[in-house]
């Protein structure tokens, strides 16, 4: 293991330590797999957060890249592009909304949402300025900026990061009484997740989704869902709000938007709520980007051509079924949709991590959260067989 250990004898001299990552080095990738530094190969069931739902390189994202890049990469937005409007094109009309707001990374998504509301409860709504109200879930992730960890309940997030923004309250995640109580004339959205990821791949009570949908309708506030990580057929469908038929009014996509090659994010919405945004008010310098576009384009190209909604609503119930049938005596509770799945271990057996470190030696790569719970999200492009080889593993741990 010496060129491992040389590694990340590079990382911990020279890099800040904000991340505990496995003692792993890779190399390369390709599809569901990656190879570390000494040549063994690894199954990714971690798939960086669905940041890789396409797989690792997938040929025709690379090739739009490379054709993207012998011609521009960035232009400024003070001019046009070729790209961006077909980009945004595909995206429109394939998630069924009016407009697009292109972005890189997730946060800056959501930070882009967060300013869409609180414009349109003062410019649409009337709520006096200054006043504007946003509805959160306890146990959110929506990113890492100090706005964003604001209204994060996890008090390792929000420690010695303050003063904090204002204006946020949270509720109870899959309550929607709670949710209800919450709203008050001055509330501008709700900001939910249809299933928590990073809060350990929660999935709210059946009909949650539906009530928000019909609480903010009613309330003349907008629904703002987060499928940064849920979005983009990870968990079986395209969106998870489609299981429960709710339409959000604001949509946030970022991860694997960008096809695990670059940051491309997005908020979606109609003509009304993106109407808020005038010339100036807001922007991004990589924002809609050629080479960010052509990406993102071939991204969601790939999801289609390949049915790898279908794919991840499929091979994502015999995954479940599989580690149901291990009748592991460690575990708490399987829960997901699709291929966005998390076991919990019980807590008289210790925490999740030593479980991944005996599956990466097996060569199965995850990563717990929450501590508790390992999450399995392995790339769409997955096949039965690969899953079958990655439960014969998954036994041998649990066992
Ligand atoms: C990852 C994630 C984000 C933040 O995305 P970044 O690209 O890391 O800023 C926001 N919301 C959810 C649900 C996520 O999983």
């Amino acid at each position: 293991m010496a060129r491992t250990d040389e590694f990340i004898r590079d990382v911990e001299r020279y890099s800040a330590n904000n991340y505990y990552p496995l003692p792993i080095v890779i190399e390369k990738g390709e599809g569901v797999w990656v190879y570390d530094v000494e040549g063994k190969r690894y199954l990714d069931m971690l798939s960086a957060y669905s940041a890789l739902n396409q797989g690792h390189r997938h040929p025709k994202i690379i090739g739009a890249l490379y054709e993207q890049a012998a011609k521009v990469t960035l232009t400024s937005r003070a001019f046009h592009n070729e790209t961006m409007g077909s980009f945004l094109k595909t995206l429109c009309q394939m998630a069924g909304f009016e407009k697009a707001l292109p972005m890189n990374t997730g946060a800056e998504a959501v930070e882009t949402a967060l300013k869409a509301a609180r414009k349109w409860g003062l410019v649409k709504k009337g709520v006096p300025e200054n006043q504007g109200e946003i509805i959160v879930c306890d146990n959110n992730f929506h990113g890492r900026t100090v706005t964003i960890v604001s209204f994060s309940t996890e008090e390792q997030y929000r420690y010695g990061f303050g003063p904090f923004t204002p204006g946020f309250i949270s509720v109870p995640f899959g309550d929607a009484d709670a949710l209800e109580k919450a709203i008050t004339k001055n509330t501008v959205a709700i900001l939910a997740e249809p299933i928590q990821g990073e809060g350990g791949v929660l999935v709210p009570p059946e009909g949650y989704l539906a009530k928000m949908r019909q609480l903010a309708t009613e309330h003349n506030v907008l629904m703002m869902l987060d499928e940064i990580q849920t979005g983009l057929g990870r968990t079986g469908k395209l969106f998870a709000y489609q299981y429960e038929d709710a339409k959000p009014d604001v949509l946030l996509l970022g991860k694997a938007l960008g096809g695990g090659v670059y940051p491309v994010s997005a908020m979606l919405s109609s003509d009304d709520v993106m109407d808020v945004f005038k010339p100036g008010d807001h922007g991004s310098t990589f924002g809609g980007n050629p080479l960010g576009s052509a990406v993102g384009k071939a991204a969601l190209e790939v999801l289609e051509e390949e049915n790898l909604v279908e794919q991840a609503f499929t091979l994502g119930r015999y995954f479940k079924e599989g580690l149901e049938k291990i009748k592991s005596p460690l575990v708490a509770e399987i829960r997901g949709k699709g291929l966005l799945i998390g076991v919990e271990i019980k807590k008289e057996h210790g925490k999740a991590r030593p479980f991944c470190e005996r599956l990466m030696e097996l060569g199965l790569l995850c990563k717990e959260t929450h501590d508790y719970t390992i999450r399995f999200a392995p790339p769409l492009t997955i096949t039965k067989e690969e899953i079958d080889w990655s439960l014969e593993r998954i036994a041998q741990v649990l066992k």
